[in-house]
């Protein structure tokens, strides 16, 4: 506790117990780095400065706020609990470990941070940085995520916990864990429980936590249209409603997370200009010819957990952009209006970068 009241980085999310800032930093910071989170908290909080504002706002911009942060399913689940959270708790994050666990999007983890946190409730949390610290201390080998042993560091957790501070005690463990006693070559020199560590003692920092097998990537490719009319105004496709849409294959929905995007095909890399011409004349053109030449753009590269993403993408250019109910059309530089994906970002930074250099 004295090694984090000296040495802690100053967060934006430690300077306040409110609840709802607290479980933002907390959503915001699954799966996102600190670095990366920080100007994504702050102009989140100057538009919905209260989960009664978040709530009451459209999903659409809450949606275009977390544009860029990625797994979308958090935001989603943010605002439903915010609404849960207005509905039914007074518009106050619920006090109680099962009225939490309720909410969408908040697990075991993320219950015991926001409690300790703002409330100084005795939960002590377990995620990735806390167990390594703690199979370090006690040099717990093997797969740390095994049912058995990620119940054991819960336990050990437990009954470390500073009942006094929980919360700070809790945010104290998670430091250690993110700046000291990192996966790879910790600061044992800097830690200061070094002295408890049994994986020190017996030379086994370099095997805790194991490595664990990555799953094999799996390799999609995708096919997009630029449809660009002599405005320089693009054709974006609505937020997909299931995880099926029109002629294309089920996991582009899922691809585009959900979001505004521009018409897109699963494809066959040696195929995938007739095979989106094929799409577009009937899903975007209704059908009509256009003569419009599709002109290949650079390939764009994202990775989505264990998918890899190839997406091709064509430019189209048209005298007028054709009708399809429910686009919005746009121009590039505008497509941060709406709620896009980070793969529909860079397909559009492809368009851009072709058209800037006249090609
Ligand atoms: Fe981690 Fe090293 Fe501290 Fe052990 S001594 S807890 S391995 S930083």
């Amino acid at each position: 506790m004295a090694w984090f009241g000296e040495f802690q980085r100053d967060l934006p999310w430690r300077r306040t117990r409110d609840p709802y800032r607290i479980w933002l930093s907390e959503i915001m910071l699954q799966q996102t780095r600190v670095a990366a989170a920080i100007p994504y908290y702050e102009r989140f909080l100057e538009r919905f400065p209260t989960v009664q504002a978040l709530a009451e706002a459209p999903e659409e911009e809450v949606l275009r706020l977390w544009s860029g942060l990625g797994y979308y399913s958090r935001a989603r689940n943010l605002q439903k609990a915010a609404r849960d959270v207005v509905a039914k708790h007074g518009g106050m994050f619920p006090r109680e470990a099962e009225a939490a666990l309720r909410l969408p999007g908040i697990g075991a983890y993320t219950a015991a941070a926001i409690l300790s946190i703002a409330y100084q409730e005795k939960m002590a949390v377990l995620d990735g940085n806390v167990a390594r610290v703690l199979a370090r201390l006690g040099g717990v080998r093997g797969d740390l995520r095994a049912n058995g042993t990620w119940a054991k560091l819960q336990e050990t957790a437990d009954s470390l916990l500073a009942g006094g501070a929980p919360g700070d005690w809790n945010q104290a463990m998670m430091e250690l864990g993110a700046t000291v006693c990192a996966p790879r070559s910790p600061q044992c020199l800097l830690c200061p429980v070094s002295e408890f560590c049994e994986a020190r003692k017996k030379g086994w920092i370099e095997e805790i936590p194991a490595k664990r097998r990555k799953r094999d990537a799996v390799e999609i490719t995708l096919a997009a249209l630029v449809v660009l009319d002599e405005k320089g105004k693009t054709l974006l496709l609505p937020p997909p409603k299931t995880l099926r849409s029109p002629g294309a294959a089920d996991d582009v929905p899922a691809l585009v997370s959900r979001m505004w995007h521009f018409p897109t095909i699963s494809a066959r890399r040696e195929t995938a200009a007739m095979e989106l011409q094929k799409f577009a004349r009937k899903w975007v053109f209704s059908g009509r010819k256009t003569g419009a030449e599709f002109v290949m753009l650079q390939a764009v590269r994202h990775a989505v957990t264990y998918r890899a993403v190839t997406v091709l993408p064509f430019l189209a250019r048209v005298e007028r952009l054709p009708k399809v109910a429910g686009a919005k059309m746009l121009t590039l530089e505008d497509l941060s209006e709406v709620a896009i994906s980070n793969l529909t970002r860079k397909v559009g930074r492809a368009a851009e970068k072709r058209i800037s250099r006249k090609l």
